[in-house]
């Protein structure tokens, strides 16, 4: 039920900040059920899950897995780590694109930090013809992560765009906003824990606002990624974009509805996939057990098998 929904989702978010909870993971590793969504914790991993992937007739984006950084020289290495996978994913994987996360950056430290890397980090894909999204994190840093996408785009970069997430009561006026700009919007529901006062609680309220939000970005934005693996949400948005003649595509998370990926593929739509590799993979390993209840079982199933 819907309050059964939001307990699961509070619980298994804040586990997540349990630094028990995370050690324990640590020691079961990947092997604990993450490599259903996680390709490995190497770019050697990455790559063998782009290929095939790309065998399948998919296009892919690349995330490094990190944690909110607390110091200069942690975003900085952060920085680096992009600055050196762009120019070899480039290499062996063209066509493939980046995503950010600007808490890995320093934003929560300090924007102009956080956009001086980010800068560095888009300069350097441009040189490759890559393209870099900004994803979009918990709610106290959506107006950072806007400012520095209108800077990067007043700096004439581009290659790169934002995400929004329907949850939040404010994405719709943002949205309205960009759209000066011409920009590449991904829009999502949101996976992060949100007061009421920020963004809709209820999971049939979400649904509704990201059909709103989709079909606003595809009748009025540059290129909109539809992300999300609601089959309804992306039969609705097929049939908006093919009567606007929108510049789309579909993207999902590695480990969730790949069957739905390939039936869309068959339909001659564009999907790309989200290959997210890293050491630090287990905060992202618990948003995508909170999305689902089933999953957590799954996790108990793997652990109990060890
Ligand atoms: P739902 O209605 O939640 O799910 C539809 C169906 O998909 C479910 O019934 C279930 O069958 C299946 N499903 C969904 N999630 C899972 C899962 N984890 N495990 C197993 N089955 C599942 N969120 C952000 O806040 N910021 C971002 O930048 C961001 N980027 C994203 C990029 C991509 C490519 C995608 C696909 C999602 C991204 N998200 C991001 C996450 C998003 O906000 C949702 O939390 C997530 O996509 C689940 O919602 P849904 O749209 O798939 O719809």
């Amino acid at each position: 039920g819907r309050i059964g929904q939001s307990a699961f989702r509070s619980l298994i978010l804040s586990a997540a900040n349990n630094r028990r909870i995370q050690a324990m993971a640590d020691r079961h590793g990947l092997e604990a059920g993450a490599d259903r969504f996680v390709a490995g914790e190497t770019l050697v991993d990455a790559m063998r899950v782009i290929e095939r992937l790309r065998d399948d007739g998919m296009r892919t984006y690349v995330i490094a897995l990190g944690e909110a950084i607390h110091s200069r020289q942690g975003a900085a290495a952060a920085a680096d780590l992009y600055e050196q996978l762009i120019p070899d994913v480039a290499a062996r994987g063209p066509g493939t694109t980046f995503s950010i996360k600007l808490t890995h950056l320093g934003i929560e430290l300090d924007r102009d930090l956080a956009l001086g890397h980010a800068r560095r980090i888009i300069s350097r894909a441009a040189e490759h013809a890559a393209f870099v999204r900004l994803d979009m994190e918990h709610s106290a840093v959506v107006d950072d992560t806007l400012a520095i996408y209108r800077a990067l785009r007043s700096d004439g970069l581009d290659n790169t765009g934002i995400v929004l997430q329907a949850y939040l009561h404010r994405s719709l006026d943002d949205l309205i906003g960009l759209l000066p700009l011409e920009p590449n919007v991904r829009v999502v529901k949101g996976a992060y824990l949100e007061p009421p006062g920020v963004a809709l609680q209820r999971k049939s309220h979400v649904d509704v606002a990201y059909n709103q939000l989709a079909r606003t970005a595809l009748s009025h934005a540059k290129f909109t990624a539809v992300a999300t693996h609601d089959a309804q949400a992306i039969r609705a948005a097929a049939a908006v974009a093919q009567r606007t003649g929108a510049d789309f595509e579909f993207q999902m998370l590695y480990g969730v509805r790949y069957a739905l990926a390939q039936q869309m593929v068959a339909r001659g739509h564009a999907v790309r996939i989200c290959v997210p590799f890293g050491k630090d993979w287990f905060v992202y390993f618990t948003r995508r057990l909170a999305e689902r209840p089933s999953n957590v079982l799954f996790l108990a199933r793997n652990l109990g098998r060890r």
